[in-house]
């Protein structure tokens, strides 16, 4: 099957064959046909499985069919998406396939200057890509008419959930007409996106497609538990000891990764936070000195992170864990793509013991837990392990890799003092060797 198979018109073929692909993907397979026949769509699709081309390329194709519509101010297609990034790739997206065509694509974002975006809008655009948020500003200005939008894209409808949109989106819809074609992508499915989905959606086609690589089977996943206070110093630690050139590491707070960039930048190690706080340009700048090699590290909360067009990392590190367990395999699935090895670490503090619980439910396997190296915390911290200290996190591991329900934090979380009590190096080799055992039985 190629992408002539679908039914795109030659303009579109060209701009496919510009960027290189020669086989649609799975969503695009399925896809495509639907929204050219004007169905609407339920897609369950993460980022990775080339969802963007599935809607980008079917929507221009209709637009251009559409020629009484050609030429008017006012959008055709309306795209909302939940992050900056996200509204900025998808838009470019549409600017490539359109390349051939007499499309013009625009994004709206908060976080910037609006009157700019004022101007642009009124010399007019086909498809409008945009956040609620600030697509609700512009539209209560009275700067953008959605009274022409034929059809109504939600991507990522569950990070749009998550991150409180629904109401936006309710006010969004009501400014559309009635009658247009309706597109929802998900990558998961909850209740409210199903709830979202029948109200938005007339007769649906259902598409459903696993991400473009198991990302489980390309990525070497390990982890060490041990106090939040000692992370950092063990990242420095494997940063250097590795001398890993490219790692993302995700933070759960944005005070967090500001944080945690400043520790890594004391350390000598080149780092930049990126995260909802941060400028439209602060972000850009980041994540092109990441991308050029002149930044090591960049520490990023989950939002931030979703929809950045990096992949195929050497190095991922949960700093922190998801609450989500799906967020996870989402994050290490930037690693190890196109069959190069890729490496997630996860350092796990007590309290984050349930979380590690969640996610080897989802993936049905028990993740490494290595013994936190000495080495890696530096003298005079406050937590410098004892031997024993060290027996407790491998003795922590080691039920980690038996996969036991019963809270594999508990014994992390009594602390050093509990700990210290145990004594000795015998102990420590016992569960090291215990945990090796339960890897290989677990693999
Ligand atoms: P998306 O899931 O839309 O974020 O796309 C993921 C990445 O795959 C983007 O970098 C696209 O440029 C790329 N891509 C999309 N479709 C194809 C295809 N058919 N063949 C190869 N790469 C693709």
């Amino acid at each position: 099957m190629n992408f002539s198979d679908l039914g795109l018109m030659p303009e579109l073929l060209r701009a496919v064959a510009d960027k290189g692909y020669d086989t649609p993907s799975p969503i695009q397979r399925e896809a495509i046909p639907a929204v050219l026949a004007g169905r609407d769509v339920l897609a369950g699709a993460q980022t990775g499985t080339g969802k963007t081309a599935g809607f980008v390329l079917p929507i221009l194709q209709r637009l251009s069919a559409d020629t009484a519509g050609a030429g008017q101010a006012a959008p055709r297609a309306l795209v909302l998406t939940p992050t900056r990034e996200l509204t900025a790739q998808v838009a470019d997206s549409a600017r490539a396939y359109a390349k051939h065509l007499k499309l013009r694509t625009y994004q709206v974002f908060g976080g910037v200057n609006i009157n700019p975006q004022i101007s642009a809008l009124r010399q007019g655009c086909d498809i409008l890509v945009a956040t609620p948020g600030r697509l609700l500003d512009l539209a209560q200005q009275r700067c953008v008419d959605l009274s022409k939008v034929q059809v109504f894209v939600l991507d990522e409808a569950d990070r749009m959930l998550d991150m409180g949109f629904i109401a936006d989106i309710r006010r969004v819809i009501k400014l559309l007409p009635g009658k247009r074609q309706n597109l929802l992508f998900s990558a998961t499915y909850s209740d409210d996106i199903r709830g979202l989905a029948e109200r938005l959606l007339h007769d649906p086609q259902t598409i459903q497609v696993a991400p473009r690589n198991a990302p489980i089977e390309l990525v070497e996943q390990r982890a060490y538990r041990l106090p939040k206070e000692h992370k950092r110093h063990l990242l420095v630690h494997l940063i250097r000891e590795g001398n890993w050139q490219q790692v993302l590491v995700f933070t759960r707070t944005k005070h967090g990764a500001n944080r945690l960039t400043q520790q890594l930048e004391g350390a000598g190690i080149r780092a930049a936070a990126i995260h909802g706080n941060k400028s439209q340009g602060a972000r850009v700048k980041a994540l092109e000195m990441f991308k050029r090699g002149q930044i090591i590290a960049l520490v990023a909360t989950e939002v931030a992170a979703r929809g950045l067009d990096i992949k195929e990392l050497p190095q991922v590190v949960n700093y922190e864990l998801p609450n989500v367990p799906e967020d996870y395999v989402h994050r290490i699935g930037r690693t190890g793509r196109a069959g190069a090895a890729g490496e997630a670490v996860s350092l796990v503090a007590s309290d984050e013991a349930q979380y590690l619980r969640d996610i080897e439910r989802l993936l049905r396997k028990t993740i490494p837990v290595l013994p936190t190296p000495a080495f890696a915390i530096p003298e005079g911290s406050a937590h410098e392990p004892s031997g024993a200290d060290r027996g407790r996190q491998e003795h922590a591991g080691a039920r980690g890799h038996r996969g036991h329900s019963g809270g594999h934090g508990q014994h992390a979380s009594r602390g050093g003092a509990h700990g210290r009590h145990h004594g000795g190096g015998q102990q420590t080799n016992r569960h090291r060797h215990g945990g090796q055992g339960g890897r290989g039985g677990a693999a």
